[in-house]
């Protein structure tokens, strides 16, 4: 069975734009995929973060990938510093990655802007610890949205690399793009995002959705209720793209550009179709809170299954490079 490895940052808020461009996709893979999910915590503290919230926020991104369908029998799902290797490795391709290709990153480029204040080695090295999370388990697909391809092919460089230097032992992985529709914030500028505060959380009470999707921007052209809109600019369309039907879709173009629906009536709707799909998600999500044994085991057997991987892969990476070893 091919393998898929993908990882989601324990940011303390999964979102919407998590669930639909990743989470969601990931539920479905697993039918099909020999599937490793991990909640990657070396990559979250690459920024400044909260250290005493640390620990509750990776359980509770563990408990969403649950509520949200990941499960243990279909899937190893596991915390990415309870297998060290993934460090170790890292390093290792820090030996054959050209500096420059680390350098011409958008995403560094976007993050050393962001954190102007703490542009620190990791940050720079993300990309690299990320071949490494992909590697170590010689994933041979990754599913990731448009803006972690360039991170991807970096992954492939890697393994050509060090294949080349010394001994072919990595495939090239692909990438799975997701076909799911890049929602944005609130503010319908920028990419939905915890820390620009424009986020819509999948756990958020039904009350604090509607709040926010009620206040959300829309088509900016449309500023009376009897202007006719252009769905296709409007980050709420985009949303119901995610949510809704068909049908629907078609009776908000037609209501929306001619000005039969108004963005209320529109965002009423989408409400209806968000609650309907995340209200199970929020209830198993409170069930998984009173029984964190249950939540704490699956990681933990995760994390078993993935170091048994992980040892084997250093291993043969170990005597490739030719380091000693007694055993
Ligand atoms: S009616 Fe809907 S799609 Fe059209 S501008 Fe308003 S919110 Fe956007």
């Amino acid at each position: 069975m091919k393998r898929i490895f993908s990882g989601i940052q324990p940011t303390g808020e999964i979102h919407l734009g998590n669930y639909v461009g990743a989470i969601r996709n990931w539920v479905y893979l697993q039918d099909e995929y020999d599937c490793i999910f991990s909640v990657v915590d070396y990559h979250a503290i690459t920024i400044e973060y909260p250290v005493e919230e640390m620990r509750k926020r990776t359980l509770d991104t563990a408990i969403i990938l649950l509520a949200c369908g990941l499960t243990p029998e279909r899937s190893k799902i596991f915390v990415q510093s309870h297998v060290p290797e993934h460090t170790e490795l890292a390093w290792i391709f820090n030996t054959v990655t050209p500096i420059g290709e680390v350098e011409r990153m958008t995403q560094f480029k976007d993050k050393a802007r962001q954190h102007r204040a703490n542009i620190n080695m990791g940050l720079m090295d993300y990309p690299v610890l990320q071949a490494a999370d992909i590697l170590l388990y010689k994933a041979g697909y990754v599913p990731v949205g448009e803006d972690q391809v360039q991170h991807i092919e970096l992954c492939r460089e890697v393994a050509r690399k060090f294949n080349s230097r010394f001994t072919p032992i990595f495939p090239e992985p692909e990438e799975l793009l997701s076909m799911a529709p890049r929602i944005l914030g609130v503010d319908g500028q920028s990419k939905m995002s915890k820390s620009l505060g424009n986020y819509i959380g999948v756990l958020e009470e039904d009350e604090v959705v509607w709040e926010k999707l009620r206040t959300a921007v829309t088509d900016v052209n449309r500023v009376r209720r009897k202007d006719p809109g252009n769905p296709e600019v409007c980050n709420i369309y985009t949303i119901h793209r995610a949510f809704s039907d068909n049908s629907m879709l078609i009776e908000i173009d037609r209501g929306c550009t001619s000005a039969g629906i108004g963005c209320i009536d529109c965002k009423k709707m989408l409400f209806e179709n968000v609650k309907r799909e995340l209200t199970p998600v929020r209830e198993k999500a409170r069930e998984l809170e009173r029984d964190m044994d249950y939540v704490v085991d699956v990681l933990k057997r995760g994390a078993t299954a993935c170091s048994e991987i992980a040892d084997a892969t250093m291993e043969e990476v170990r005597a490739t490079l030719g380091l000693y070893s007694p055993r």
